[in-house]
């Protein structure tokens, strides 16, 4: 079997193969047993959206162990049983709408292609006059934030077992979200990176939290984002906290989900406090309203 063809017509005997081996297994819940064994989207974390920015859910059939897939280099998260599992694959936002493709390794069938398709987005754009100060670097500010570049890149290249348990995430900090993941912006005519997080409006000393289980693998005062910690939830889902007042968490510690790691500020370049949160998929910034509940 190959491809993203045949996954497209395999749902419902999926869904019955599902329920008659679960039926095997004893696993199954009987009728007014009060819950019941049938998947539904509603209940499906990250929420698909084949978009740049997004994630892609791709059914990858069944195998006796757990598929080995890849985007490029990079490992992917692969979540479900041996009846049904499935890729998660976070979009680039730099991505181009079209034809894309992972590939998988299972026992079964060996290494095989499996095509999608990235969907159009279009972002707004913003285009702001600010001072040249401002979006001019120093020497000592450019090589400073190189420095720190580096860093980070070790940190996005985690991989680690165990897989998280679950995806549905908590909000680290109650307060309005802005919508304005992806927003393009153009500083005095110049195109900088969009914006790959979450901003959460809410007043300095407000405390995050932790919206899943998860490792402390950095933390730090970051020239553009201030106070930061980084949390490792496993399977290269990490997620991010930035211009923060305080750290309450240490590199190395395990948090357990609505841990405090930390308290919103304005440090860093901002212009006022909020919390920025990133959540990171195969090393892609992907939209962490997805997540969410
Ligand atoms: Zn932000």
């Amino acid at each position: 079997m190959s491809s993203s063809a045949a996954n497209l017509n395999t749902a419902k005997p999926e869904l019955s193969r599902r329920t008659a081996l679960l039926g095997a297994l004893g696993l199954l819940a009987l009728p007014g047993a009060g819950f019941t064994a049938t998947p539904s989207d509603a209940g499906v974390w990250p929420r698909p959206l084949p978009v740049p920015g997004g994630v892609a859910r791709l059914p990858l059939g069944p195998s006796a162990q757990r598929p080995v897939a890849h985007q490029g280099e990079q490992p992917l998260l692969v979540v479900g049983d041996m009846i049904a599992w499935t890729a998660l694959v976070g979009i680039p936002l730099a991505a181009a709408p079209g034809e894309a493709s992972i590939s998988v390794r299972t026992p079964e069938d060996g290494l095989r292609q499996i095509s999608y398709r990235i969907a159009p987005k279009r972002y707004s754009e913003q285009h702001l006059k600010v001072s040249p100060r401002t979006v001019d670097l120093s020497p000592e500010d450019l090589a400073r934030h190189q420095r720190e570049r580096a860093h980070q890149e070790t940190v996005m290249a985690t991989f680690s077992q165990p897989l998280p348990a679950t995806l549905r995430m908590r909000v680290p900090v109650p307060g309005r979200q802005s919508s304005s993941f992806g927003l393009r912006r153009v500083f005095n005519g110049q195109a900088r990176n969009p914006h790959s997080g979450m901003d959460i409006a809410a007043g300095t000393g407000t405390p995050v939290v932790a919206p899943l289980p998860g490792r402390v693998i950095d933390v730090g005062d970051y020239f553009f984002n201030g106070g930061t910690v980084w949390l490792d939830h496993g399977g290269g889902l990490l997620s991010m906290y930035c211009h923060l007042s305080a750290i309450d968490a240490q590199t190395g510690e395990v948090l357990p989900a609505g841990a405090r790691l930390g308290a919103v500020g304005a440090t860093g370049r901002v212009t006022g406090p909020h919390l920025h949160w990133g959540v990171m998929l195969n090393r892609t910034m992907v939209d962490p309203a997805l997540f969410l509940a």
